[in-house]
């Protein structure tokens, strides 16, 4: 066990940021890198790291860890000096307008010229090339800006890990998970250990954000070669940990033992498992996710509950209008038959803003698209 801290470049004059590093385990072996707070204004993630930590601190002195395992336990100290009249805003950069959990993604370019000529027919020897190059990418990479300075951090100890979990929220949610299309039994083994029963899958070849910054240079490369040359490509997932005011230490421990159920599950760690109960997971692509946007502002308010299966056409919330000459609500109607999983916590909602995801069968969105900005 280590804990590290690592100080960021000054971002100005007098200004000073660092994160801390917890290791577990040993290296050499598989590497899982787990992360809080990248969005720095979402709190249940915070708590199940500090949860997490309790939890492999024993399992290490135990000798109970077959892997090295990072913890990241607030992966965005930017973000969180960010307070404005006493609210954390923390989900873009102030300085550069950027999305902290966007624009961080290896140059496919890069990938291509520098590495794609130097594999052969060993898989695993490639896994191992692929690691190395992405990493020797990752730490030429500019570091101007205090944001960009961040991800090459955060980037330099994740690139080569075979597991990233990335913890998340929403705003008021139905816990879901993010993963890559193409690992949907790692995918699949992470929802069942967690108990969500919501899976976006993703083809990661648009715009990704740092679960995809990992997984995407893997089936870049495979797709242009027409071939697996690959053993273990990295799997990482995005955990939404349900909205950001579900922090409990209830919840936070039952999100705690589920990730090491999935850790044990995947051989990383040796522990006893709760018995799981089976439960039916639903698996769709992220395009299939039929955000509604609001038509009008006002004050929303919702008839349905998270969970609810809607009837296209049947009314599910009202946008009561504040700026009519009579008090006047509207019926906001499904727009097609699906799973209510997200809702905005912001009860005053202006036009265009999205009040509602719904889980559904058909595809809703152009593939690759991102459902939140
Ligand atoms: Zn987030």
């Amino acid at each position: 066990m280590t804990f590290e801290t690592i100080k960021l470049p000054t971002a100005s004059v007098g200004n000073g940021a660092h994160i801390h590093l917890h290791r577990f385990g040993s290296k050499g072996g598989k590497k899982v890198y787990i992360q809080a707070g990248l969005h720095a204004d979402e709190y249940p993630g915070l708590l199940v790291a500090q949860h997490l930590l309790r939890h492999l601190q024993q399992l290490d002195q135990q000798g109970a860890i077959n892997a090295e395992i990072i913890l990241v336990p607030f992966a965005n100290p930017v973000g969180l000096r960010q307070r404005s009249f006493g609210h954390v805003i923390g989900r873009c950069d102030w300085h550069t307008g950027q999305n902290f959990n966007r624009n961080m993604a290896i140059n496919a370019d890069q990938v291509m010229t520098s590495l794609i000529g130097s594999f052969g027919d060993d898989l695993i020897e490639n896994d191992q090339l692929m690691r190395t190059g992405l990493k020797n990418l990752v730490s030429q990479r500019s570091d101007d800006f205090e944001i960009n300075s961040l991800h090459k951090i955060l980037l330099s100890h994740s690139i080569d890990a075979h597991y990233v979990l990335d913890l998340h929220c929403d705003d008021v949610a139905l816990p879901h998970i993010f993963y890559g299309v193409h690992q949907q039994r790692t995918g699949k083994a992470l929802a069942n250990a967690l108990g969500f029963r919501i899976c976006l899958e993703e083809d990661v070849t648009g715009t990704v954000a740092f679960d995809g910054t990992h997984t995407q240079p893997w089936v870049n490369v495979e797709n242009r070669l027409g071939r697996k040359i690959f053993s273990q490509p990295c799997f990482a997932a995005t955990l939404e940990l349900r909205g950001k005011s579900d922090v409990s230490p209830e919840l936070a421990e039952q999100d705690c033992l589920g990730i090491l159920d999935f850790l044990t599950h995947e051989k990383l760690i040796d522990r006893v498992q709760a018995p799981q109960k089976p439960f039916e997971l639903r698996q769709l692509g992220v395009d299939q996710v039929k955000m509604v946007k609001a038509l009008m502002s006002g004050i929303v308010t919702y008839r349905s509950k998270l969970g609810d299966t809607l009837k296209a056409g049947a009314p599910f919330a009202d946008v009561v209008l504040l700026d009519s000459p009579t008090a006047q609500s509207i019926p906001i109607m499904a727009p097609c038959n699906g799973v209510l999983f997200s809702i905005t916590g912001h009860h005053f909602i202006t036009k265009g803003d999205t009040i509602a995801m719904l889980a559904t069968d058909e595809q809703q969105i152009k593939a690759g698209t991102q459902l939140a900005f």
